[in-house]
Order: C-alpha cells, then sequence, then structure tokens
C-alpha cells in the first residue's frame, strides 16, 4: 500500500519488559531441539505455549500437536507444554515406555514441589487461579482429588471453609492479575491468619514484571495494544491491566488483528506482548500503523531480565 504524502501524528509508548519470559524460550527450544534429535514428527501435548503464531511454526517444522497423551503412537518422542501436566501423564508414558520431554516452565514445577510438601505437612491446600487452565489442571493433578480446593475470586476466598482452619496453605497459577491475586491473599489471611504462604511468590517474575511495565504505559496512552492469543491468560491479564490503568485495551494475535477505527483520535498508543508473544509480531504492528500514521517510538527504560533456565539434559550437547 502507498503511504499517504501527509500522515497523522501518533505517539507509540512500547513497554519493557514484553514478549517472551524464559519458560517460553525454553519450552519453544526443547520443542525445536527435539525435531532436530528425533526428526518429525515430534508430538506436542497441548499447545506448547499459548500463542497461535508459535504453534504455527512449530507445526512447519514437525511438531504434531494434540490435546491427551492416546493422540501419540508409542514409538514418537512427546513433549508436555510449559503449562505443567497432571502426574497421571508422565506415569502413562513411563507405562508405555514412550520417550517425553517435560517442557513444564520450571517456575510452575516450583508450584507442584509446593503443593506437595503441604500436602505431606497435612495442610489443606487452597489453589488461586482459572478453572481449566492448562496450568490449574497441572497443578490439581499433582495431587489426590480434592486435597486441592480452586478459589476463583474474592468471594470464592470469603466461601471458602476448611476442615482445619489452623492448617490451611496456599498457591496460585503463575500468570495472574496481581492487584486481584493480593486482593484475594488479604482475605485468606484475615480469615485464617496461620495459613501457610509461598516462599516466593508464585505470580512470576515474568507476569509480575509485564504487568508493571503496562501500568505505567496504561496511565500514559490513549489505547494499548497487547499483542498475544486469546488463550494466554498472562496476555489477557495485560490488557485487563491497561484498561484498569485507564486506556482502552484491545488483545490481537498480530497485525491483521488491528482494527484503525479504535485509534480514532488517538494520540499516544501503548504496544505491549504477552510472555508467549514474538516480538516479531510488535514489530509488524509498528509497519502496519506506519503506513498511516506518522509515528514516533519511544521505548520505556527497564532492568533487564536475565532469568534463564536449563534445558532437559537429553537435549543438550
Ligand atoms: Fe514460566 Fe512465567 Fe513464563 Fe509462565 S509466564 S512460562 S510461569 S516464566
Amino acid at each position: 500500500m502507498d503511504r499517504p504524502a501527509i500522515r497523522p501524528k501518533l505517539t507509540i509508548l512500547l513497554a519493557s519488559p514484553r514478549g517472551f519470559c524464559a519458560g517460553v524460550d525454553r519450552a519453544i527450544q526443547i520443542v525445536e531441539r527435539a525435531i532436530q534429535k528425533f526428526g518429525a514428527p515430534v508430538y506436542v501435548r497441548h499447545e506448547i505455549v499459548h500463542n497461535r503464531h508459535v504453534v504455527e511454526r512449530l507445526r512447519a517444522l514437525g511438531a504434531v500437536f494434540v490435546e491427551e497423551l492416546d493422540e501419540v503412537p508409542d514409538d514418537r518422542p512427546v513433549i508436555f507444554s510449559a503449562h505443567g501436566v497432571p502426574k497421571s501423564v508422565p506415569a502413562q508414558a513411563k507405562a508405555r515406555n514412550m520417550i517425553y520431554l517435560d517442557a513444564t516452565c520450571p517456575l510452575v514445577s516450583k508450584v507442584h514441589v509446593e503443593t506437595q510438601r503441604h500436602y505431606d505437612a497435612g495442610r489443606e491446600i487452597v489453589l488461586i487461579g482459572h478453572a481449566g487452565h492448562p496450568e490449574v489442571v497441572g497443578t490439581l493433578g499433582q495431587l489426590p482429588q480434592g486435597a486441592v480446593t480452586l478459589i476463583e475470586s474474592a468471594a470464592d476466598a470469603q466461601a471458602y471453609t476448611p476442615k482445619n482452619p489452623a492448617k490451611v496453605a496456599f498457591a496460585t497459577q503463575t500468570t495472574l492479575s496481581v492487584d486481584d491475586t493480593a486482593e484475594i491473599v488479604a482475605i485468606l489471611r484475615a480469615r485464617f491468619p496461620a495459613i501457610a504462604t509461598p516462599h516466593k511468590e508464585d505470580i512470576c517474575y515474568a507476569t509480575t514484571n509485564r504487568q508493571e511495565a503496562v501500568k505505567a504505559v496504561g496511565a500514559r496512552c490513549d489505547v494499548l495494544l497487547v499483542l498475544g492469543s486469546a488463550n494466554s491468560s498472562n496476555s489477557v491479564r495485560l490488557a485487563e491491566v491497561g484498561r484498569n490503568a485507564g486506556s482502552a485495551a484491545y488483545l490481537i494475535d498480530d497485525a491483521e488483528g488491528l482494527n484503525l477505527d479504535w485509534l480514532q483520535g488517538a494520540r499516544v498508543v501503548g504496544v505491549t506482548a504477552g510472555a508467549s508473544a514474538p516480538e516479531v509480531l510488535v514489530q509488524g504492528v509498528l509497519a502496519r500503523l506506519a503506513d498511516s500514521f506518522e509515528l514516533t517510538v519511544q521505548e520505556a527504560q527497564a532492568e533487564p531480565e536475565t532469568v534463564t533456565f536449563k534445558l532437559p539434559r537429553a537435549l543438550v550437547g
């Protein structure tokens, strides 16, 4: 498309940090290296991370995405997604002598270990999270059915009635809204002063940092664009945080999802990306905007994230 000679001015505030976190980076590398090592097809149980573009790229390289282990032949490797899986899944893979690789983010595994520790100590466990999200299904599936009670809201926290209020613990999904979770935790602490808490909060560093960055940008922009897929919990939260900070916020998969009508009258547009959304999608949106506007792009300054996670030994060297 030819650019019009005179384009309206638009300031872009790029949130920082944004996009890929260490857990997503590791999970994607696990799929890429497994395809190199074992050849295609390599099966992946559930979307490796919740991003349509990531999944499509890996599918083109030879990954086959399935929802259940039953769909995987015994003689092909299978990878478990970054969200984690119930204990029954690796047990089933072992029983079938399958080669399996676990791409569960180490920060999700940390929550699994924590809930097991509480269970072993005889505590009743509350998991704060969203019903049906694969991470929640995986965490609930670390312990016998009924050992963990899922609560999703402040009302659930008010209604929760443990058998022994003196022996309760809580854990959380890693990608929740920091503010909403703080409210739920405050209710639990008020009701159960002895409640055992995570050593370090379960909402991960990447979720926390991206939400903080969006608060800063959201307060200064008219419209916030969040690159991410609709099934990505942390991306959906970023749009909510942007709205709470005072801007209109839209979650889009890519530049094609952008509706320029949203920007009518806007002078400042914030842009961020969820932890599973590649930076190339942000650049695609900037390129699309540059066709219609004269852009001034300002990148927020933030401490660089230095977290990295090791790959499984089977794929190294
Ligand atoms: Fe791990 Fe957090 Fe990234 Fe999820 S968002 S993969 S918990 S670092």
